[in-house]
């Protein structure tokens, strides 16, 4: 029966118009006739004085337990509640054409019991709240409808809350989930045992679908449930929070319970047809029972999402770090795209000196982010994740525009013709288009192709660095092996690649300083550089005792906070006006 059809049933029972609406919600509030007609009878006074509509109270209510927006502890729930009460009122005021008061839609006054008598005579609450009853329950369900889409799209809080169009069964689901977190918030309470929440899904179960049918998807996650039923004690609780996402909340003693749980549970479940399913385990161990209930549930959740982009494993332990990452993932991907249309990336240089004549002989760029809100963002903090989603091309380009940009600038200006050097993702080694892009805006902008130079960071594959890096250098670009030292196999690329200037990095040369023989290692890399022909850089240098051990063993280009640290690049400009 639809909301509609059990209120106006309630309504025709002779129960008022409060105690329909509220009724009609009954089941889906998982509470009983009786509680929700004690409850409502509590509104008839007021009614009967006149006050606004009965509909409206108990529309209030029913937002009220759906959202659960009562809850001082919860700043934020509590302005989202309060903004849907307001907009249910609007809505209501608007289509009621301003009659909101018992009086003005009855045209009786009730608290009179003449009055009183006429209204029963006649049926006019059958007659006239009829109508009411149904607006308000077309607002209300629509308010509900959205604010399941809104909160499944904007937060990673709620991101649990199961979607679904069809109001019927997004109640059958909204129930399950109250149910589900009624027991679990009893076990928190009650239980003198530590606590444990569970969170798994199936890797690629898109896959799954497309390979073998939705249906086939379907009957898997009925297989899940089942085998959850069969092992789940009255004490393990468990839910098919949307999709493929299951969560189970259990006690135990000791951490190896919930892992000897996970692998009875994942022996279970790890086939189904002669189809392998993987499946990622994330786990959360309640330290704080008083932490919100969502809380836990997102860490769960993001265990399980650390566990899934993991190869080594798939369980894993919510660890703090988690949290920051994932929102910081979130922030990043939103905002990346905005950050290029409104400007947002600025780019930074650093100067490189020459320490023998103590002066600039040049500049890196760096991508500095500079958002709204968020204030400065550094590079560590979105490049490996754009590196990841691809957009690091994006990024990449808009500085090397930049960079190109600058050097035109000092070349219009007459002032010293100034080598910049600009970072290539890993990413541009992979196709074609960089090479492209770049003679592009060399030829853009006519600029010397010598002065914008490339940072290419050495990686495991060093045998696609060398191919790319052979076609920039026969383009005639300026190559700069970047963090020499910090990992692979630097040697053999020296061997392969065609690079220019190798660029020593920070901790190598950190490394080195503290020992005599890591002195003589750098001393013997300047040497090899010497006699191959290859610049020489020195990266990160920070203090008076590096410049003079560089300076001492023949390095005599630096960059570094000892020197500079990147600046806005109007600041550099100027730099390079008064040398
Ligand atoms: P990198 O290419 O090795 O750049 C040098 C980093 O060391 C810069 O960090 C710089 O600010 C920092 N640095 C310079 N001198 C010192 C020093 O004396 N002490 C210390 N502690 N640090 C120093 P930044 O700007 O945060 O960039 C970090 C990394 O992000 C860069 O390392 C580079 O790999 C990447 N990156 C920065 N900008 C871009 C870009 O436009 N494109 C690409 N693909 N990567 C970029
Ligand atoms: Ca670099
Ligand atoms: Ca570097």
């Amino acid at each position: 029966m639809t909301h509609k059809e059990k209120a106006k049933q309630l309504l025709q029972q002779q129960y008022h118009c409060s105690q329909a609406l509220f009724g009609a919600f009954a089941d889906d509030l998982s509470l009983d006739l009786k509680t929700i007609f004690k409850i409502s009878t509590c509104f008839g006074g007021g009614m009967r004085h006149g006050g606004t509509c009965g509909c409206i109270t108990a529309s209030l209510l029913v937002l009220g337990m759906v959202l659960g927006f009562y809850d001082a502890q919860d700043k934020e729930s509590e302005i989202y509640g309060n903004s849907k009460t307001e907009e249910f009122i609007r809505l209501f005021t608007e289509k009621m054409d301003g009659y909101i008061n018992c009086r003005d839609i009855l045209g009786k006054d009730i608290s009179n019991p003449k009055d009183m008598a006429i209204v029963r005579k006649e049926g006019l609450i059958l007659k006239k709240c009829s109508k009411v009853l149904e607006i308000s329950i077309e607002i209300l369900e629509d308010i509900l409808k959205n604010y399941l889409k809104d909160i499944s799209e904007s937060s990673i809080n709620l991101e649990d809350i199961p979607v679904n169009n069809d109001i019927q069964s997004m109640f059958k689901d909204l129930r399950k989930l109250n149910c589900f977190k009624r027991s679990v918030n009893n076990l928190l309470f009650y239980s003198s045992k530590e606590i444990g929440f569970i969170q798994f899904d199936i890797r690629k179960f898109k896959i799954v679908n497309d390979l073998y049918g939705e249906k086939f998807g379907d009957e898997v996650l009925d297989f899940i449930i089942k085998q959850l039923q069969h092992i789940c004690n009255e004490k393990q609780f468990y839910i098919n929070l949307r999709s493929d996402v299951f969560m189970v909340v259990m006690e135990y003693d000791d951490e190896k319970e919930l892992v000897d749980f996970i692998n009875l549970l994942d022996s279970r479940i790890n086939f189904f047809k002669n189809v392998k399913l993987q499946i990622s385990y994330g786990i959360y161990t309640v330290e704080d029972k008083n932490m919100e209930l969502r809380q836990m549930e997102d860490r769960a959740a993001m265990a399980r999402k650390a566990a899934k982009s993991s190869i080594l494993t798939n369980i894993l332990f919510y660890k703090e770090q988690f949290k920051e990452s994932l929102y910081n993932r979130k922030f990043i991907e939103e905002n990346m795209q905005s950050a290029i249309t409104e400007k947002q990336f600025l780019m930074y240089l650093q100067p490189k000196y020459s320490i023998l004549k103590n002066k600039i002989i040049g500049a890196e760029a760096l991508i500095r982010w500079k958002h709204p809100e968020r204030g400065m963002i550094y590079p560590d903090q979105f490049i490996p994740i754009i590196e990841e989603n691809g957009f690091i091309r994006k990024a990449d380009y808009y500085i090397w525009d930049k960079a190109c940009r600058f050097i035109k600038r000092c070349k219009d200006e007459g002032i010293m013709s100034c080598p910049i050097s600009v970072n290539v993702s890993r990413i541009h080694l992979q196709d074609n288009e960089c090479i492209q892009i770049l003679s592009n805006m060399i030829e853009i902008n006519q600029i010397p192709k010598h002065l914008l130079e490339l940072e290419i960071t050495e990686t495991a594959d060093d045998k696609q660095i060398s191919k790319k890096a052979l076609q920039l250098k026969e383009e005639g670009f300026t190559l700069l092996m970047d963090d020499f030292g910090s990992g692979y196999s630097s040697l053999n690329i020296l061997l392969e690649t065609p690079f220019d200037v190798i660029k020593l990095d920070k901790k190598f040369i950190e490394n080195m300083m503290v020992s005599t023989k890591g002195k003589l290692i750098l001393e013997q890399i300047v040497s090899m550089a010497d006699k191959l022909n290859l610049g020489l850089l020195a990266e990160g240098v920070e203090t008076r005792e590096q410049v003079e051990l560089l300076k001492s063993i023949g390095c005599d280009q630096v960059q570094g906070y000892y020197y500079a640290k990147p600046i806005p690049e109007d600041e550099f400009f100027e730099i390079l006006k008064k040398q």
